[in-house]
């Protein structure tokens, strides 16, 4: 697919830290991407077992109802597989164990284009501080770039031991960075992302996800006269 006149990808990994991520940031992009023939991965670092409010639930449970939904929202959107990378919902770093994992999955399926959080988005407006595990993950995804990915004696184990050659991805997303240089206009997958987003039963619950989520993506396209957008910083990483 020619996302535009520089830009070609045929594989993508959207790499995020919890179930639900990957479908309130990017996933109109997503479904436009899947129709057009991209090969999707999702990259999940996390179980998802903190986000419950109810008392009687089990950390044991929930990673397995978050588990159960992702991999339903994921098919709904047409990604080929989830990779889960098993760190506790809550308590992820940027270590070096995170980096490594991450790389491992960029060297193994080898993706044009990474969509991540921004890992330098500490909060938005009043009313909202940004998890940590969304701050981690984008830090180290940064890190993959350059260099756990890309270089060929970072993490040397992984080429020697693994098979797993070094591969520098040619573009990287960030998910709402603010101000954003590129808006993929997302109208004709708007319906798509809600009945993704709609398939995390235990976070949505009767919360109408669909009305919150237009109103977004309406607010993000009118800087651009779209009815529906998605907005991303985008580094173009290839070489001249
Ligand atoms: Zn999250």
């Amino acid at each position: 697919m020619q996302f535009d006149d520089q830009l070609a990808i045929e594989r993508a990994m959207v790499i995020v830290a919890h179930p639900d991520d990957a479908e309130f940031g990017s996933s109109g992009t997503v479904a436009l991407w899947t129709r057009a023939g991209v090969e999707v991965t999702y990259v999940l670092a996390t179980n998802g077992a903190s986000g419950s409010s109810d008392p009687n639930m089990t950390r044991e449970r929930l990673a397995g109802i978050r588990k159960t939904e992702q991999e339903a929202a994921a098919a709904v959107l047409g990604v080929a597989r989830v990779v889960w990378l098993g760190f506790e919902d809550g308590y992820l770093e940027p270590t070096l164990e995170l980096r490594k994992s991450i790389a491992r999955e960029v060297r193994r399926y080898k993706p044009d284009a990474i969509i991540t959080s921004d890992p330098t988005i500490r909060w938005w407006g009043e009313g909202y501080i940004n998890h940590p595990d969304h701050i981690a993950v984008g830090e180290c995804v940064l890190r993959t770039v350059n260099p756990d990915a890309s270089s060929g004696l970072m993490f040397p184990e992984l080429w020697r031991e693994e098979g797993l050659a070094p591969h520098k991805p040619k573009a990287l997303f960030l998910v709402n960075s603010d101000p954003a240089d590129v808006f993929v206009d997302i109208t004709e997958t708007m319906d798509t992302k809600i009945k993704a987003l709609e398939c995390h039963v235990c976070q949505v619950g009767d919360w109408p996800v669909g009305d919150f989520m237009r109103e977004r993506n309406r607010q993000r396209g009118a800087e651009k006269g779209m009815q529906y957008a998605e907005a991303y910083k985008l580094f173009r990483l290839e070489e001249d």
